[in-house]
């Protein structure tokens, strides 16, 4: 039962995320590591997220890597 306190730990974009449908899909033994870290669990640490929260889903770059460094 979910606790009033929980929290989701999913990446909003996880079905939507470019990064996620297109170019993981491609390599799956390095991106169980990549939606491990970032996607199901910190995806507030993810560049491509914190990109999409502040210029929109639409316009994040392509070549964006989740471990990149963005502000
Ligand atoms: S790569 Fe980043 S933005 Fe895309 S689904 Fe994973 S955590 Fe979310």
């Amino acid at each position: 039962m979910a606790g009033r306190y929980e929290q989701n730990t999913t990446c909003e974009f996880f079905v939507t995320c470019d990064f996620c449908v297109k170019i993981m899909a491609s390599v799956p033994q390095f991106s169980s590591k990549i939606q491990n870290k970032y996607c199901l669990a910190g995806f507030a640490d993810c560049a491509r997220y914190a990109y999409a929260k502040q210029h929109g889903f639409g316009s994040i770059p392509e070549d964006l890597f989740p471990s990149a460094f963005y502000l």
